[in-house]
């Protein structure tokens, strides 16, 4: 998911910036609770309680700015939520890297996670491998809006329940029981019956289904 920060305000001292990567969670625990695996930072709150960063893939990053000597946080890639038709299809134009990868670079779209590419280039009908630059413009527009329906998507249920959220455990997210590719690998494709196949692309697990994604 997307990077969090904790301070909109420009006359803010500092940030505190939350990656949460693809496991990472942010819990509030009595102090005296249990501390669980994978748990790589404690902060004391003022009410006493403890906000406690838990990892176990180690994705997620935490990071303190002083704003008198480092600059602010501000996302290096577009917003998928808002960038219009013209502006996405430029993002791609000439691109040789695979549509899949460009979609995980942060310097392109801010905050597009593993699984919501594979979802959206399934729903898209769009092979992973293929190249960015050569993606009709009918392509990309379909790939544009089945991101934002997914993202939106996502936000709403994740937003909707705060214990959910809490209880994650990365794999089993609010996400998990909509998933058509992602970690279905053998899997029968819910539209056409083939089986899900997984490749690697730029290091990530990367799912889709051979005949719905020509
Ligand atoms: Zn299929």
């Amino acid at each position: 998911m997307r990077a969090a920060k904790c301070a909109e305000d420009t006359a803010a001292e500092a940030q505190w910036i939350v990656h949460l990567g693809m496991t990472g969670r942010l819990l509030v625990s009595r102090a005296d609770a249990p501390v669980e695996p994978h748990t790589h930072a404690r902060i004391t709150l003022s009410s006493g309680r403890e906000l406690r960063f838990v990892d176990p893939r180690r994705f997620g990053r935490l990071e303190f700015r002083d704003l008198h000597r480092d600059s602010g946080f501000a996302a290096p890639g577009a917003e998928p939520l808002t960038i219009g038709a013209e502006d996405f299809a430029a993002l791609f134009r000439g691109r040789s890297l695979s549509i899949k990868a460009a979609l995980l670079n942060q310097t392109l779209l801010a905050g597009v996670g593993n699984i919501y590419a594979d979802e959206s280039l399934f729903r898209a009908g769009i092979r992973p491998r293929r190249a960015a630059g050569r993606l009709s413009r009918a392509e990309l527009e379909r790939l544009r809006r089945e991101l934002v329906k997914i993202l939106r998507h996502a936000i709403r249920l994740g937003g909707s329940s705060v214990s959910d959220y809490v209880d994650a455990d990365g794999e089993r997210g609010f996400f998990q029981l909509e998933h058509r590719v992602y970690l279905r690998t053998g899997e029968p494709c819910l539209v056409c019956g083939s089986a899900i196949r997984r490749i690697v692309i730029g290091g990530r697990g990367t799912h889709f289904c051979g005949k719905c994604q020509g």
